[in-house]
C-alpha cells in the first residue's frame, strides 16, 4: 500500500513511504478514491449489460414486407437479433407467416403488437384510425382480451412464450382508463414512446423508453449508441419503414450503417432483442 501511495504523491511532494504521516495520508485517500471511480463505474456497468459496456435493442414495428426483404438479411449478416412488434391483422404476417416463423426461429423476437393496432383516434395525426379500432371506444377488458389473444398467436408461430409488448402509438389507456397494470404479468417488458435513456436499476420495465426514428442521419443514430455508450445504458431504436413502406422512415444506407456500427462492437456493445434484455434486467 505504501508503495502505491508513494506513487500516487511522487509527483507533488517531496515525503517518500517511510516518512509519510497520518496527515499526509488522509490527504491522499480522497485522491486516491477519485482516481479509483471512473475504473469501479466502468465494471459495474459491464456487469449490469452482460458484460458489456451498454445495450441497444433494435425494434420494427408494424409487420411490414420491408422488414423481411431489407432488414433481416441485413440483421443476420452481421448476426443481430433484434425485435420486430407485428399486429396480427398486418398482411404480411398472414401472407407470409413460414418466413416470420423462420425469423423467429432465428433468435428474433416477435413482439406483441395487439391484434388491431388500435390507437385513440382524437390525438394529433390519427385521421387514420378507423371508428372500431379507436382506443377511445374500447374497454380495458377488451383491449387486456385483444392482447392475450395476440399472444396466443404469436405463440402459435414461434413456440415462445417470454415476449414483450409495445403499445401502440404509444397509448396505454383504453377509454380512458389504463391497462399497463392488466398486462404486466403477461410480458417481460413493454416499450412504450417516451424519448430517452433507459438506466439499469432505473428502468420502468412497462414503460422502457425508445427513439422513433424518422429521417433521422447513420450519424445522428450512431451519436445515440455513443450516449449510451458513454452513460453505460440501455438504448432502444424504434423503426417502422426502411427504406420505404411506411411514412414514418429511415433510409436504408443510413440504417445499414449504424447496423454495420454495431457489428463492429460487439464486445463492447450488447445488441438483443428486447424480451432478452428486459427478462435479464429481472434477472439482476
Ligand atoms: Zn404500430
Amino acid at each position: 500500500m505504501s508503495t502505491l501511495l508513494y506513487k500516487f504523491t511522487g509527483g507533488f511532494t517531496d515525503i517518500n513511504s517511510t516518512q509519510m504521516n497520518t496527515t499526509t495520508f488522509l490527504m491522499i485517500i480522497p485522491l486516491f478514491i477519485f482516481m479509483c471511480l471512473p475504473a469501479v463505474a466502468q465494471q459495474e456497468n459491464k456487469e449490469a449489460w452482460n458484460n458489456r459496456q451498454c445495450a441497444v435493442v433494435l425494434t420494427y414495428d408494424d409487420g411490414l414486407h420491408v422488414h423481411i426483404d431489407k432488414v433481416i438479411p441485413v440483421l443476420d449478416s452481421l448476426g443481430l437479433k433484434a425485435t420486430f412488434y407485428i399486429p396480427c391483422n398486418s398482411s404480411c404476417l398472414s401472407t407470409r407467416m413460414e418466413e416470420w416463423r423462420t425469423v423467429a426461429a432465428h433468435g428474433h423476437e416477435l413482439g406483441n403488437h395487439s391484434l388491431f393496432h388500435p390507437c385513440v383516434g382524437k390525438s394529433k395525426g390519427r385521421n387514420w384510425v378507423k371508428p372500431e379500432y379507436d382506443l377511445d371506444t374500447y374497454t380495458v377488458t377488451r383491449m387486456v382480451d385483444e392482447i392475450r389473444l395476440a399472444n396466443i398467436m404469436l405463440r402459435a408461430i414461434d413456440g415462445k412464450t417470454n415476449r414483450t409488448f409495445a403499445y401502440t402509438c404509444g397509448d396505454k389507456a383504453a377509454g380512458g382508463a389504463s391497462f399497463v397494470d392488466s398486462i404486466q404479468k403477461d410480458f417481460s417488458g413493454a416499450r412504450g414512446t417516451r424519448s430517452g435513456m433507459n438506466m439499469f436499476g432505473d428502468t420502468d420495465l412497462m414503460d422502457i423508453k425508445s427513439y422513433m426514428i424518422n429521417g433521422q442521419s447513420a450519424d445522428e443514430m450512431i451519436d445515440l449508441v455513443k450516449t449510451a455508450e458513454k452513460e453505460g445504458a440501455l438504448v432502444v431504436f424504434l423503426f417502422h419503414g426502411v427504406g420505404g413502406e411506411h411514412a414514418i422512415n429511415v433510409n436504408l444506407a443510413d440504417h445499414n450503417k449504424l447496423l454495420e456500427y454495431l457489428g463492429n462492437r460487439k464486445s463492447t456493445i450488447w445488441v438483443a432483442p428486447l424480451n432478452e434484455i428486459s427478462s435479464y434486467m429481472i434477472d439482476h
